[in-house]
């Protein structure tokens, strides 16, 4: 396993993998890996010759006043997993590797990216879009795997390769979630042992809007519903959960298919978000 921590070595490991005609697989990660990453890899491996897996925490996706400087870093144990996972390489650019300091270009995403995280997060996917973008550049992959966990994301990212003329495959993972049904996140490390148990509820929430919707009770009457359980079970505060369309995002009134429930809600200070396809 190769660990490169500069564009210029990057770039240069990566093209020789090229002109011998590898497919190159490309997972983006901030790192704290958990399972849900690893399957990441795993999609990726089966799909290219050369897995490549970034690490980076990028600024420019964290607000002031969100974690960016207490976000989970465990570099040592993040490389033991990919060892394990029998990765290509590993990306580790430092902060000036990818941002240099007079950089001024932004990439916005439009509608796609407002709503939803979009408000509680208005900075969010201009900072995720320019450097994935960015990182598209530099690994060039063919493929590149990201998480339903993050839907409205996987979906930004999709619009983002196929408006710039990206020529990568964007390839959507199912989301992996512990063994009482919470969907695995690096911030889960932040919810203490009671607040724990109670995030499991997001998820079985989640499964009995499903059965609602499709026992064809009324949207809006099952949404609030469900945001009403999930204060009730202790989450302090339900920042959204809707009915989208599961490819525009567009909010749906009534069921209709392809359709996704996307929820974010808050509990002992920690923002959980999941999703369902219905
Ligand atoms: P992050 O390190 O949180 O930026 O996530 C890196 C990638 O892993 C993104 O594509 C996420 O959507 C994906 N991911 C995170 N958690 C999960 C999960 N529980 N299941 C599937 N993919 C996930």
């Amino acid at each position: 396993m190769q660990i490169i921590r500069t564009k210029a070595n990057l770039i240069k490991t990566i093209s020789t993998f090229s002109k011998s005609g590898k497919i190159i697989g490309f997972v983006p990660t901030m790192g704290a890996l958990h399972d849900g990453h690893l399957s990441l890899i795993e999609i990726a491996k089966s799909k290219s010759d050369i897995v490549v897996v970034s690490i980076f925490v990028n600024p420019a996706q964290f607000a002031a006043n969100e974690d960016f400087d207490k976000y989970p870093r465990n570099e040592q144990d993040d490389l033991v997993k990919l060892e394990a996972s029998c990765v290509d390489v590993v990306y580790m650019p430092t902060i000036n590797e990818i941002y240099a300091n007079n950089s001024s270009t932004t990439i916005s995403v439009g509608t796609i990216g407002k709503g939803l995280e979009g408000t509680f997060r208005p900075h969010f996917f201009d900072g995720v879009s320019l450097v994935v973008a960015k990182l598209f550049m530099q690994v060039a992959p063919d493929i590149a795997v990201f998480g339903a966990k993050d839907y409205q994301q996987l979906m930004v990212i999709k619009k983002l390769v196929k408006e710039l003329d990206i020529p990568v495959e964007i390839i959507g993972a199912p989301i992996c979630r512990e063994a009482d049904g919470l969907a695995m996140s690096s911030r889960n490390v932040y919810l203490s042992a009671d607040k724990r148990i109670i995030a499991a509820n997001i998820y079985k929430i989640l499964l009995t809007v499903k059965e609602k919707l499709l026992s064809g009770k009324e949207v809006k009457t099952v949404l609030l519903s469900a945001k009403n359980e999930l204060l009730a079970v202790g989450f302090e505060k339900v920042d959204y959960i809707e009915l989208r369309d599961a490819e525009t995002l567009m909010p749906l009134l009534a069921l209709k298919s392809p359709a996704r429930i996307l929820v974010a809600a808050r509990i002992g200070g920690v923002r959980l978000l999941d999703n369902l396809e219905v």
